[in-house]
This record gives C-alpha cells, structure tokens and sequence, in this order.
C-alpha cells in the first residue's frame, strides 16, 4: 500500500501537563498503528481549561508535540473537541493547531462561528456528529419535510448541509451497511453540495419548525453566564430535539452525557436539575422565556 496517499489521524487522550507521558503515549500509537507518522495527531476533546493547566502548559505536551513533528513524527497536530463556541476560538487562536474535530449538524449551529474563525486562518476543520450520531438518518416526520424536493434522504441532506459550509474540510458519519457507504460517496462527490436556494430552504423549514415550539430559544447565550454553572442554550437545546424534532431517544441520550460530563469535571454542574432558581437570567433574556419553569421541564422530560 502506497503510504502517501492515505491519511493517518488518531488521537492521544492524556490530559495533564507531562510531556514524557504525552510522548511514551505518541510511541503507543505509533506502535499500534505500526505506521513511522502520524498525518494528524489529535489532543482529544480538549477544552480550554485542558489546555491552559495541561497540553498547552510550559514545558508541557505542546513541547513535546513540537519536538516530534521536528522528528517527523507527526504532520500536523490537532484537536478535538466539546468545548463551548468561545473557547474554541481560543484554542484556535493559540496558533498551535493546524486542524480541528467538532460537532456541527443541521439541528446543531453552535459552532459555525469557531468554523469561520478556523477557516480563516487556514485550518482544516473535520466534522463529527454529521448526522447527529445517526438519529438524522431515521424517518422522522419533521426531518423528512427539511429535504422536500432536494434529497432522497434525510442523512443526504444532513451530509450536503454540513458540507455546503465553505469552512468544512471534511464530514464523518459512522456507516454500517455498505449501500450508505455508496450514498454518503455519492453525495461527498457532488461539486456544489447545496445551492444557496436549497441551504435558503433547509434554514426556512427549520425556523418554520422552531417557531411551532413554544420553547423558542435561539440559543444567544444572552442569559449566560448562569453563576450556578448551568449550560441553558445547551439544555433547552436538546429540549428542542426532543419536542421540536421528535428526536427523543437522541434529547435524552444528549442530556445523560451532558450531566455526565458535567459530572466528569466536577465543578461544573451544567444541567437543568442543578439551577437553584435565583433568578438572575431570566431577565436577560429577548425571547422572555421562562427559564426557570423550562429548565424544569427539560430535567423531567429529559431525565
Ligand atoms: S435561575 Fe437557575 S439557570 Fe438562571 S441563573 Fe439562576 S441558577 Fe442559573
Ligand atoms: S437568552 Fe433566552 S433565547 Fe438566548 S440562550 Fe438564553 S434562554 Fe435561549
């Protein structure tokens, strides 16, 4: 097989400030893959935080990284990632990264900005979660109508979305049966993925979804910073999938990891359950939502 014309991209999950640990787990990959380097390199799903008190410490891993692309190691380091919009940007504005791995989807916008920003800059952005894990590529009423007159399915339309975005490089989307391999070919191999006219239609349809909710929440963040550590865009977010979109399976799927996650890092109890109701953002927020009652509400359906 012809090294040079495949790609090679893993990842190394360490998250502390050691750079012989960082690097005795690059070997560990290395070995594994039985491969001399490593194309992209990804610090897996790096925040901000992470990257401050670990990968980005003086004399940390970033170090180390630097030594092993000197090395030949590696080409290009890269990150992947769940952290918020913001601190995304900030990871990309270290300038140490080359390319990146995020969410973004047709039901999921959040990011589009930290997209932009890395395009501008010349990085390559990788997309995960194209299909929402999946769920997009169910029949689903409310999914079915986004595609009206423009795809055969509706994880054909969730796919040219997200590759109708002029700062996407790539798009994964998990397959199991080998006639989506010939579709998601087939739809990767189209010159224009959506026209401005269908991507006008597809964002149409979705606010015309939105508006049906009685939760309309445009996910500003106007309401953030909660001081109790509550994510809730992120929380009424995953409301929507579930009573917008009908993605209920996948809302509650979405709400156990982010509680779990939250869970993971301790201090930070994003969750609906969590606010202690003090008040302090409802106030700020254009759509006059009740957030308290719907964060409420979001924990029971969710929960
Ligand atoms: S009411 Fe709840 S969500 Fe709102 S700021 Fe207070 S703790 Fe946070
Ligand atoms: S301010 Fe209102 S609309 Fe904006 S994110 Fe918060 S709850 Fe949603």
């Amino acid at each position: 097989m012809d090294r040079e014309k495949i790609y090679v991209s893993t990842k190394n999950g360490y998250k502390g400030d050691s750079g012989s640990e960082w690097r005795k787990r690059l070997e560990t990959s290395l070995s594994r893959l039985e491969v001399d380097y490593i194309d992209f390199y990804n610090s897996h799903s790096l925040g901000w935080d992470a990257f401050q008190t670990g990968f980005g410490a003086k004399g940390g891993p970033i170090d180390e990284a630097q030594k092993a692309k000197d090395e030949g190691l590696i080409r290009y380091l890269a990150f992947s990632t769940h952290d918020s919009a913001a601190n995304i940007i900030n990871l990309i504005n270290t300038g140490a990264f080359a390319s990146m791995t995020l969410q973004y989807n047709i039901l999921n916008r959040a990011n589009e900005e930290a997209i932009a920003t890395a395009h501008e800059k010349g990085m390559g952005v990788a997309i995960m979660g194209t299909v929402a894990g999946g769920r997009l590529a169910q029949p689903n009423e409310d999914i079915q109508k986004l595609r009206a007159g423009i795809a055969k399915s509706s994880a054909e339309i969730a796919i040219r979305f997200v590759l109708s975005n002029p700062g996407v490089s790539t798009a994964l989307s998990g397959m199991n049966a080998i006639e989506q391999v010939e579709e998601n070919v087939v739809t990767a191999s189209r010159t224009e993925p959506l026209t401005p006219e269908e991507k006008i239609q597809v964002l149409e349809s979705l606010e015309e979804n939105k508006k049906l909710a009685d939760l309309y929440c445009t996910g500003c963040g106007y309401c953030m910073p909660c001081p109790n550590g509550v994510d809730i865009p992120t929380n009424f977010l995953y409301m929507n999938y579930y009573r917008v979109y009908g993605l209920r399976d996948y809302a509650r799927q979405q709400y156990a990891m982010l509680k779990e996650k939250s869970l993971e890092e301790m201090d930070v109890p994003s969750w609906a359950d969590t606010c202690v109701e003090c008040g302090e953002c409802e106030p700020k927020c254009p759509q006059e939502i009740p957030i308290i009652k719907q964060l409420k509400e979001t924990h029971s359906t969710l929960s």
